[in-house]
C-alpha cells in the first residue's frame, strides 16, 4: 500500500497545478501536532489509531518526551478534491519561539500557511511571530480555529456565544495580517468564513467545518453542539459527515497557490539576484528542464545516509549522481540519494522535479539556508533570523577521548540550526554554545548527552551584551606603532529604522549598489553618506568619505579588518558593537607597502574605532525578553510578581477565559532560572512564554558594575577604558 502511495505521489511531483506546498503554524499547545496527525491519518499515510499518540512529525526522542516540536520536519500526502489528486508537501514548524529561526526557512520553502488558533485562548504572541513571518516571506495564511470542543463541553457555550467567540479569533488575525501587510489584506489575503479560508473544529475529536463543508452536508451550529453533548455516538456522527482531514485538506486545495501561481510572486520576494537572466526565468516558471535551484531549509542526520538536506526545488529536476554547487563554499557536491518524505519516513525516488519539497543525500557542505544549484548563481537572500543569539554556555566533555565526537557534533548542531552559533574560547579552550535563550540550550546539551552518548558538564548560562554609541563624535585619531600610518574618523548612531533594515537584510553588500542607496535613504539617511558605503558589519555601517588618497583602495581590506576586530569587541567589555556609523575622513599612508602591512593598520584601525567609540559615550546594552504569564487568579500576584522582582516591568494584566494574563518585560540576565522560579510560585499552575525584544541600554547605575563583572569573567584589565589609554 506504501508503495502505491509512493508511486501516486511520483505521477503528482510532475503536474504543479496539483501541488501544495504549506506549512503549519502555531502558537504552542494549540494543537499543531495533534492536527497534522489527524491530517495524515485521513490521507492514509499513518493508522487511524496511532493519529494523536504517534507524533508523526516529532522524530527526534527529545521533542517526544518534551510534548513539543522543535525541528522543522516534513510530510507529503496526497488527497482528492473535487475530482482531483493533489500532492500536499507540509513542512512542520516548531512551536517555540525560542526556535523561531527553523520558523523562518520552513516559511520559505513553503507558499501557504495555515495557521492554527485555539478558539479558548485566542491569538497568542507567537502567533503573532508566525503571522508576521509568513508574510514578510509572501507566504499567504488560512486560519484553522481548534479545539471547539472545549467551548461546547467546557464553556458551555451556546451557538450565539461560540459565533462570537470564533468571530473574535477572525478578527484578531485580520488586525494582525492588516497590520504587518495592508496591501495584501486589502488584495484579499485577510481570512472569511465567507471566502472559505476558515475552518473550525476539534483537531483532538478529529472533526470540521467550514463554510463550504457547511452546505455541503446541511451541518448547523445548533447540530455540532447538540452532537457534541450527545458523547461518543454523536461525535462519531459527525467526524464521518464532516472529518477533519476532507475539510482541511480541501480548503488547502481550494485557497492555497499552487507553485505556478507562488512562484512569479515568491522569487522575487526571497532572491535578489538579476530577474532578466534565463535562470529567473526558469525559477519564476518552475521549469523542471531548467539548471537545478534548490534552497535548503533544514539538514537532519540519519544514523546511514549522513547529512539529509531538505528544501523547496525552484527550477530543475533533481537527481542522483548530480554534481552541484554549495552556497558560500568552495566546490561542488555530489548527490547520493533524492527522496520525498512520507509520515515520518523518507523515500527514495528516482528524480524530484521544480515546484516540490525534496530531501537529498550527498550535500555534505551545506547548512540549513544554502542554496544549491547546477550553475554557479546568487544565493537566496540570507535567511533573517528575527532574534539574535542572547546566551551562552560552555559545554566539555567529562571524558577527555569524547572531545572529536564532541566537536563534530558541534558542528553538525551548528549546521542544523544555524540560530545555534558555536565559538572557542581562546584562553580556555572551552567550546561555547549560543542560542536563542536558556530552553534552547538545554535541549541542544540534552541532545548531544543522549543522542550521542557523549556525557557533558556545561558552564552557568551567561548572557550576551552589546556596545554602542549614544552621540556623534568630532575627528579622532588613530595611529600605527610604527608611527607612519594616520587614520581619522568619527562615529555616530545609526537611526533605529536603519539598523532593522541591515537586521532584516533589506540593506545589505550583496544587492545592487542603487537599491542599496534607495532604501538607506527612505530610512533616513542623506544622500551623500548613502553613497559613500564601503561596508556592513553586524548592524554597524562603514562610511568612506575620503577623496583621492593614495594607496587607500589596496589598504581598505586592512581597514576593514580593524574595523571588525574593534567592533566584535567593543571597548568597554569586549562584547559585539552595534547600531553604529563609522565615518572614515581621512588617512595617511606610508608610501611603501611594508611600513603599511596588516601589523600597522589594523591596529591604528582598531585605535581609531575604540577611541572614537569612547569619545561618543558608547554604553553597554542588555538583551531583553517579552513575558507573558497565562494564571488562575489566585496565583496572579506570585506571577507578577516573579516579573518585577527580576529588574522588569509589568504593562499588563487582563483575564482571558477563566485564567489572568500578565504581560511585561524583563532582562533576560535575570530571567535564567525563570522556569522553576514561576512553577514553584505558581504552584506548577502557569504557562508562560518569552520572546526576545532586542537590547536595551543599561540603566546609568549599573553600567558599571556590569562592565567590571564582564572583565572579570574575560580576565581583563579591571578599569574602565579611558579614551587616553589608545593614544
Ligand atoms: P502543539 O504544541 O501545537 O503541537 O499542540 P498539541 O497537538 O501537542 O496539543 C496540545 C494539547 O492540546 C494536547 O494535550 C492535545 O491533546 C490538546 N488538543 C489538541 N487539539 C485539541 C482539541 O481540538 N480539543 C481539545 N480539547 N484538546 C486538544
Amino acid at each position: 500500500r506504501r508503495k502505491k502511495i509512493v508511486e501516486k505521489c511520483e505521477r503528482l511531483m510532475d503536474k504543479p497545478e496539483q501541488i501544495r506546498n504549506i506549512a503549519i503554524a502555531a502558537h504552542i499547545d494549540h494543537g499543531k501536532t495533534t492536527l497534522t496527525d489527524n491530517l495524515l491519518a485521513g490521507a492514509g499515510m499513518i493508522s487511524q489509531e496511532g493519529a494523536g499518540h504517534q507524533r508523526a512529525m516529532d522524530t527526534e526522542e527529545d521533542e517526544q518526551e518534551r510534548g513539543i516540536t522543535i525541528d522543522a520536519a516534513n510530510v507529503s500526502m496526497t488527497h482528492e478534491y473535487e475530482d482531483t489528486d493533489y500532492l500536499i508537501n507540509l513542512i512542520d514548524t516548531p512551536g517555540h519561539v525560542d526556535f523561531g529561526g527553523d520558523v523562518t526557512r520552513a516559511m520559505r520553502a513553503v507558499d501557504g500557511a495555515l495557521v492554527v488558533v485555539d478558539a479558548v485562548e485566542g491569538t497568542m504572541p507567537q502567533t503573532e511571530t508566525v503571522l508576521r513571518q509568513a508574510l514578510r516571506e509572501g507566504v499567504k495564511p488560512t486560519l484553522f480555529i481548534n479545539k471547539v470542543d472545549r467551548l461546547i463541553n467546557e464553556l458551555q457555550e451556546g451557538p450565539e456565544e461560540m459565533q462570537e467567540r470564533l468571530q473574535t479569533v477572525i478578527r484578531e488575525v485580520n488586525e494582525l495580517v492588516r497590520g504587518m501587510d495592508e496591501e495584501k489584506y486589502e488584495e484579499g489575503w485577510k481570512v472569511s468564513v465567507e471566502d472559505g479560508t476558515v475552518a473550525f473544529g476539534s483537531a483532538l475529536y478529529n472533526w470540521a467545518v467550514s463554510l463550504p463543508s457547511m452546505q455541503e452536508t446541511g451541518i448547523n451550529f445548533g447540530d455540532i453542539i447538540e452532537l457534541n453533548r450527545e458523547g461518543e455516538e454523536g461525535i462519531a456522527e459527525l467526524r464521518e459527515r464532516s472529518p477533519l482531514s476532507n475539510v482541511v485538506l480541501d480548503m488547502v486545495a481550494e485557497h492555497f497557490p499552487n507553485p505556478l501561481n507562488a512562484q512569479p510572486e515568491r522569487v522575487p520576494t526571497v532572491w535578489r539576484g538579476d530577474d532578466e537572466t534565463q535562470l529567473a526565468e526558469d525559477m519564476r516558471l518552475v521549469n523542471k528542464d531548467g539548471e537545478v535551484v534548490f534552497m535548503v531549509t533544514d539538514i537532519g542526520m540519519d544514523p546511514h545516509a549522513g547529512e539529509i538536506a531538505t528544501g523547496r526545488l525552484f527550477s530543475g529536476t533533481l537527481e542522483k549522481g548530480q554534481e552541484l554547487y554549495v552556497s558560500g563554499t568552495a566546490g561542488k557536491n555530489r548527490i547520493q540519494n533524492v527522496g520525498i518524505f512520507m509520515g515520518g519516513e523518507r523515500e527514495d525516488v528516482e528524480r524530484v522535479p521544480a515546484g516540490n519539497i525534496a530531501s537529498v543525500t550527498g550535500l555534505k557542505d551545506a547548512i540549513a539556508g544554502s542554496t544549491v544549484s547546477s550553475v554557479e548563481m546568487t544565493p537566496f537572500e540570507s535567511i533573517e533570523h528575527i532574534s539574535e543569539p542572547v546566551i551562552t554556555k560552555s559545554v566539555e566533555a567529562k571524558n577527555m577521548d569524547d572531545l572529536p565526537k564532541l566537536i563534530e557534533t558541534l558542528r553538525q548542531v551548528s549546521k542544523e540550526d544555524p540560530t545555534i552559533q558555536i565559538t572557542i574560547n581562546e584562553d580556555t579552550g572551552e567550546h561555547l554554545i549560543s542560542g536563542q535563550g536558556e530552553l534552547h540550550l538545554e535541549v541542544i546539551t540534552q541532545r548531544i548527552e543522549r543522542n550521542q552518548g557523549i556525557p557533558v558538564t556545561t558552564g552557568e548560562p551567561i548572557v550576551v551584551y552589546r556596545e554602542q554609541v549614544q552621540g556623534g563624535t568630532e575627528t579622532v585619531e588613530g595611529i600605527s606603532p610604527n608611527r607612519h600610518n594616520r587614520f581619522y574618523l568619527t562615529v555616530e548612531p545609526l537611526n533605529d529604522e536603519i539598523v532593522e533594515k541591515v537586521k532584516l537584510g533589506d540593506v545589505s553588500m550583496d544587492m545592487p549598489e542603487q537599491e542599496r542607496r534607495e532604501a538607506l535613504q527612505e530610512a533616513g539617511m542623506n544622500k551623500d553618506t548613502s553613497q559613500n558605503v564601503e561596508h556592513i558589519h553586524g548592524t554597524n555601517i562603514l562610511i568612506d568619505d575620503t577623496k583621492g588618497i593614495q594607496h587607500l583602495n589596496e589598504t581598505m581590506e586592512l581597514v576593514i579588518e580593524g574595523l571588525e576586530e574593534a567592533l566584535d569587541d567593543g571597548p568597554l567589555a569586549a562584547e559585539p558593537v552595534q547600531g553604529t556609523l563609522i565615518r572614515l575622513n581621512d588617512a595617511r599612508l606610508h608610501e611603501d607597502t611594508i611600513h603599511r602591512g596588516p601589523a600597522q593598520v589594523i591596529p591604528a584601525v582598531r585605535q581609531a574605532v575604540h577611541n572614537a567609540l569612547i569619545h561618543g559615550h558608547v554604553k553597554l546594552l542588555e538583551p531583553i525578553q517579552n513575558v507573558r504569564i497565562d494564571v488562575p487568579n489566585e496565583h496572579m500576584g506570585a506571577a507578577s510578581g516573579e516579573i518585577q522582582g527580576r529588574r522588569g516591568r509589568v504593562d499588563d494584566m487582563y483575564q482571558e477565559g477563566d485564567l489572568m494574563v500578565v504581560e511585561g518585560i524583563a532582562p533576560v540576565d535575570e530571567m535564567i532560572g525563570f522556569a522553576s522560579d514561576i512553577r514553584s510560585a505558581t504552584e506548577g499552575r502557569a504557562s508562560w512564554n518569552t520572546e526576545n525584544a532586542g537590547f536595551k541600554v543599561m540603566a546609568d547605575n549599573l553600567q558599571d558594575e556590569k562592565i567590571m563583572e564582564i572583565r572579570e569573567r574575560k580576565g581583563m584589565k579591571l578599569e574602565l577604558p579611558q579614551a587616553v589609554d589608545y593614544f
